[in-house]
Parts: structure tokens; sequence; C-alpha cells
């Protein structure tokens, strides 16, 4: 199986050389050939492994360059006990008949990004071993709250590697941040910028195409790569747990084999939903996959209307890790549906004016919205429907579906993507719960939630405001370069 670039049809390379680069020269990203495929026999033969073993077989169609050993060591590696909080690492909560809630927030750091994020290291210097490269890898990251965290976890002491988190000084909560700055190990570094999480992105962007840094790099034996989920790499395990959550409803007979499953995705970089859409595209009975948006709803107009306009006010919301104006991922979308050329004349519109324009002809993929008193409620509503507490972005994927429901009158069976821990925004959670939490301090309501939900506070999580801080920097938003040069030295 090769990979090519959104961007150059020339573009031809193996799995390994994808992840080890994160992103094609010509700025495009690496996307499959073709998406390969899953027969329903194949399905159920997984019914009785474990996540990792499913993992494995999942990545063993998309990465055939690496050996069925490597692929184990890799999975076994990641997804364990020792990791995760769960032996079945993604958890799925029965809410009501035909409505399910796929937890993906037992890892370390109490969001989704884990999933990916504990593999990726495992997958890259597997990677770098294969072609032989010995360089140093510097993984850049720009984060809208959780990639960061779940970066640092997964890269922290990770031999030959050095990590650089950058994440918007007043766009994540005060967990997110909390849990950043605090980050302890050898490689680590984390810089607050003045500015919102696509300055961020930008910035990061800029840096792994500007041709003086990577001749500096180059000089000094180092090379980048991302964590971000342009990488392919940190793309691919998504996939897993939407083909591993298919397998484990139909052995609970909760679906027959072949039966539809809608999926509801809170959305951001457009990753998590894309992965979705792969294992669909392989042979996954997934239905309609809804793309719920908060009120940053680039998105959810874009997939309605087929213009893609980021010229718009940026709202710093409940669901921070959805307050995104360029959904990276799209990208991939586009390629697959229009092909280079297209994708290519696309994204030098969105630079240039902020906007293009895209014939939609993926039309499983639908766009609902969320306001934020949209968002409150549903967490309200959830629970004193079902006494489950959900999280805000969570929130905004319930919010979404319930209007999707209400305008479709589709009625097949449902998994609600749930992203985050709600102890990662115990303020907002406690806060729509009941008013009376608002002045609350993040850390002080955990006893609160805690008694509420009846669901313990997270280990990785206890006791994270009596750690000491050992991140201080802050840069404005066109220093970032400066910064990582700094920092290189
Ligand atoms: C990253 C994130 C999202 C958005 O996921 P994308 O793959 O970027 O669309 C949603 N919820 C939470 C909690 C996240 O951390």
């Amino acid at each position: 199986m090769y990979y090519k670039s959104t961007r150059d049809s020339s573009v031809r390379v193996e799995s390994a050389v994808a992840i080890s680069q994160g992103i094609s020269a010509d700025g495009g990203l690496f996307v499959p050939e073709q998406i390969p495929s899953i027969t329903k026999e194949e399905l159920a033969a997984l019914a009785d492994k474990t996540y990792a073993q499913r993992a494995a077989f999942v990545f063993s169609r998309y990465l055939t360059d690496f050996t069925e050993a490597e692929l184990v060591y890799c999975t076994e590696s990641a997804y364990n006990t020792k990791r995760f909080e769960t032996e079945n690492i993604a958890e799925i909560a029965h809410l009501f008949e035909g409505t399910y809630m796929l937890e993906l927030w037992h890892g370390p750091t109490c969001a989704f990004k884990d999933m990916a994020l504990q593999i990726l290291p495992y997958f890259l210097t597997t990677a770098m071993k294969k072609l032989q490269l010995k360089e140093k890898i510097v993984i850049l990251v720009a984060t809208s709250g959780d990639t960061g965290k779940a970066a640092l976890e997964g890269f922290k002491d990770v031999e030959g590697t050095e990590i650089m988190v950058f994440y918007p000084e007043d766009g994540v909560s005060d967990m997110q941040k909390r849990q950043m700055v605090t980050q302890e190990g050898s490689n680590v570094n984390v810089c607050a910028v003045k500015g919102n999480f696509d300055d961020c992105q930008s910035g990061v962007k800029k840096i792994f195409t500007d041709k003086t840094v990577k001749e500096e790099l180059a000089a000094g034996n180092m090379r980048f790569s991302s964590a971000n989920s342009i990488n392919w790499g940190r793309l691919v395990p998504q996939i897993v747990y939407y083909v591993s959550s298919y397998v484990t409803l139909v052995q609970q007979g909760e679906l027959k084999m072949g039966e539809t499953l809608n999926v509801v995705v809170p959305t951001g970089n457009f990753g998590n939903i894309l992965a979705a859409y792969y294992a669909k595209q392989m042979g996954v009975p997934l239905g309609k996959l809804i793309c719920a948006s908060n009120i940053n709803k680039v998105l959810t107009d874009f997939i309605n209307t087929g213009v893609y306009n980021r010229n718009r006010e940026f709202y710093a919301t409940c669901s921070p890790s959805m307050d995104i104006l360029i959904s990276s991922n799209l990208e991939r979308l586009l390629a697959h549906m229009g092909g280079q050329a297209a994708t290519k004349s696309e994204m030098e519109s969105l630079n240039r004016d902020g906007v293009y324009h895209a014939e939609i002809t993926e039309k499983k993929i639908s766009g609902e919205y969320a306001t934020e008193a949209e968002t409150f409620a549903a967490i309200k509503d959830f629970y004193e429907k079902t006494g489950y507490v959900m999280d805000t972005h969570t929130a905004v994927a319930y919010a979404a579906y319930q209007k999707y429901k209400a305008e479709s009158g589709d009625n097949t069976p449902m998994v609600i993507v749930s992203t985050a821990s709600p102890y990662k925004f115990t303020k907002d959670v406690m806060t729509a719960l009941d008013a009376k939490y608002a002045d609350g301090d993040a850390f002080a309501l955990q006893a609160d939630l805690e008694r509420i939900s009846g669901v313990a506070v997270p280990a990785p999580i206890v006791g994270l405001e009596h750690r000491p801080i050992l991140h201080k920097n802050v840069c404005e938003k066109n220093e970032i370069k400066d910064v990582v040069k700094n920092w290189l030295k």
C-alpha cells in the first residue's frame, strides 16, 4: 500500500516514510492510494480478540511495509492496562435502546487523543529504524488543549525524540493548562501563545515547510515530525475504535452483523470523523456520519453549502478542543472526493482568501451544530434522564444528534463518540448541572462531580493542582519560529 499527497500526484511513498515525515514536502497530507477493505467474516473473526489484536489487524491493511512482529510490538506496547484504566481500552456505555456512548478517554490524559498518541511514538521510532534513519526526531505540536498533553505523555523520555508544544494561552481549560505546564520528562518543551489555536497551527505548519529551519535541523542531525492529526500515524489508530466498537456491539447482541450503525462525532480538526469515514469505506456497516460542531460551525456550513469560509468571528467556547476554523483533515476528504489538482487549488484559495468552494459528493456526512446554551442544556437533560454526566465536547455531539434525529426521523442505532472525561472540563460541566457552581474552582469542584456522577476522579488527574509548574514560557504568535530555534540550540 502506497500513500499519495493530497496536493501532488507525483508523490508515492510507503507508510514508514509518510509517518516519519508527517506532512508531504508540497504542504499536502498523506492519504492511502486505495482504501483497503474488511469483510463481514473478518469483522466477525475479530470478536474474540483484544483491542490490541484488533488494532494489529486493521494496521496490517494500512501499514503494509511494517512486519507483523513490528505491528504486534507497537500495539501491545500501547494498548494495555498499564496505560489505560480499562481492559477494553475503548469502553462502550449503554444509554438507552439503540444509543451507545463510546468512551475514548480512559487513557493517561483523559481525552481521546490518547487512543492515537500512545501508539504514535512506537510507529515513529519503528519507522525510523526501518528506514535506517539515525536523526533525532523533533515533534512539533500545535494544540487546542488535549493533543498537547497527550503528545507529551506519549513522547516523554522516548529515546531519540524531542517534543515541543504550543497552546493558545487563553484557549484551553484550567485542567488542560495544568496538565501541560506540570509535564515532566527530559525531552519536553511547552510554550503558551498569545493567540488562538489557528494561530498556533499556522505558525507550526509554516515551520515544517521552512527551508532555512530545515537546513539548520539537518546540520544538527535532526528532523521534524508531527504529532498532530495531519500525521497519518495519528489518524490510522483512530480507525480501529470504529471497527472495534462495531464488532463489540455485534458480540454483545446489540446489532446483527451487517446492520447499520450511525455515529455522531464532536469535531474540530476533522480527524476523528475522517477515521469513521475510512472505517465506513473499508466496509464497516456505518450509516450516517454526523459531524457535530460548536458555534465555530465552519464545517456545518461547508457540509450544507459546499462553501468553506474561515472569514468569520472566532468564539472561545466551553468545548475548546473544537474551537477551530481551519480543519486540516478536511483536506484528506477533499482529495478522496475531487483529486489532487482540485484540492491544491482549494487549499491555495483557503490560504489566499480564507474561502473555497467544493462539490460535496460524499452524502453520508451530515453537519449539525450546537450553541453554548444547547450544549449546557444537553449535559443537564442527559444527566436527569440517565444519571450519566458527559463532558462539554460530548454534549455538543449529543445536542447535534438530537437535532439530526428531529430533522431526519432516522432511528438507526447510534454511537455517540465521547472524546473527554467530564473531569477535564469540571467547571463548565458542573455549571451546566447547576448555575450555583459557576464561581467554583475547577479543582475543588471535582469532589462535587464525583458525588453527583458516581464516577471516581480518574487517577491521572488526582492531585494535579499540587504538582510543581515546570513550563512558564509565553510568546507572541509571530514568535513561534524563534522559540523553536531557541529550543533547538
Ligand atoms: C481533539 C478533540 C476533539 C476534536 O477532534 P478532531 O479529530 O480534531 O475533529 C473533540 N473533543 C475533544 C475532547 C478533543 O480533544
